[in-house]
């Protein structure tokens, strides 16, 4: 299929020229830095943390490429994925008159972003086995849809999308397909990132706050075209990654051992609680994950909830999403957490 981003982008984003930053100009090394009206004496810490961090991280850059395998052209560093998320809707999505399409029950800042972007959302509900209907959602396209978002592994069903599905939107839709890969690293199915190549209008969208453990250095990175890339380097914040992320998240890319090891123990944590979890007589369903976390149908979930609550156990109430009635999501914790989370369950 024959993509044009340049047609797809906001005339204003096109013709936007960027913020140029003092540490963007000069890009040199000097000993005397006049040039962004910072503190030159140091930070009231031990560390220093008294200059701009680089616009465009080439270090940590450096490092998730080789992670990923994939060129640093083609990757842009987010605080947190959500910055990338409504990034995406502020260059391509025109308020008051683009659409996006979303899989409900999802992740809900696709809405909040839309929403708070002036876009409106077109809903193409999952069916009662979480996966989207590849007809209903090509009838649902419109000349204004401009992005479709699909999370997979799905938040909070679990569950991975159906390949096939996204391989045939990626050919059907003239639009940016963004396939959300937080729980990637927890999944039996392979990244999209293969994909890439041969697809000029996919994003992918992959976090360090799940695997990782880094969710308070908030680090986001999207995947996608160098064109894509360029655009969200240009609308971006410039200094949207904070020195200490930047280098503490450095720190922690040196040690993929301990995330291996980590999602090694949290599969088999999640497959006990599985199965400790369907041992209780309340428990209706719990569904297929793949990710660190379990959708479990119960009864009476709000008092669950409540009552788990009150003990000091905090999960997330779901009854409330369409097709997620009475059903809870728990994110699976350490053994000692989650053998507290069944023996709570059991006395209920
Ligand atoms: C947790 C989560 C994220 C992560 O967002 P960050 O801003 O990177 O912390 C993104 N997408 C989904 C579906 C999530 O569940």
């Amino acid at each position: 299929m024959n993509f044009d981003t340049d047609k797809l982008v906001r005339e204003k984003i096109k013709n936007l020229v960027p913020y140029s930053s003092a540490r963007s100009e000069f890009r040199g090394k000097a000993s005397v830095y006049l040039d962004a009206n910072e503190n030159s004496a140091g930070s009231p810490l031990l560390a220093k943390y008294n200059r701009y961090p680089d616009p465009y991280q080439p270090g940590l850059k450096n490092k998730i490429s080789r992670l990923k395998n994939i060129a640093e052209e083609k990757l842009f560093l987010g605080n947190g994925s959500d910055e990338i998320i409504d990034l995406l809707f502020r260059i391509f999505c025109n308020p008051g008159k683009d659409q996006a399409i979303i899989f409900p029950p999802t992740y809900g800042m696709y809405r909040v972003c839309a929403d708070i972007n002036d876009v409106s959302i077109i809903e193409s509900a999952l069916t009662p086995g979480f996966q989207p209907d590849l007809t209903a959602t090509v009838n649902a396209i419109t000349p204004f849809t401009k992005l479709i978002f699909i999370c997979s592994p799905n938040n909070p069903t679990g569950n991975s999308i159906d390949r096939t599905f996204i391989k045939s939107l990626l050919n059907a839709f003239q639009g940016l397909v963004v396939v959300d890969e937080a729980y990637i690293d927890f999944s039996q199915q392979h990244s999209l990132l293969n994909e890439l190549k041969d697809n000029q209008n996919l994003v992918v969208i992959q976090t360090l706050s799940k695997a990782w453990g880094l969710a308070g250095l908030r680090l986001g990175m999207a995947f996608a075209s160098e064109k894509i890339i360029s655009l969200l380097n240009k609308v971006k914040f410039p200094y949207n990654i904070s020195s200490a992320s930047q280098q503490l998240v450095s720190e922690a890319l040196d040690n993929e051992k301990w995330v291996q090891n980590y999602i090694r123990q949290t599969l088999a944590q999640r497959e006990k609680l599985k199965t400790a979890l369907e041992k209780i007589h309340s428990v209706q369903t719990v569904f297929p994950s793949d990710a660190n976390f379990v959708l479990v149908r119960i009864k009476n979930a709000r008092t669950v909830y409540s009552k788990l609550a009150d003990q000091g156990v905090i999960v997330r109430d779901r009854s409330q999403v369409e097709l997620c009635n009475d059903c809870l999501r728990i994110t699976v914790g350490t053994a000692e957490e989650n053998k507290l989370l069944i023996e709570i369950l059991e006395k209920i």
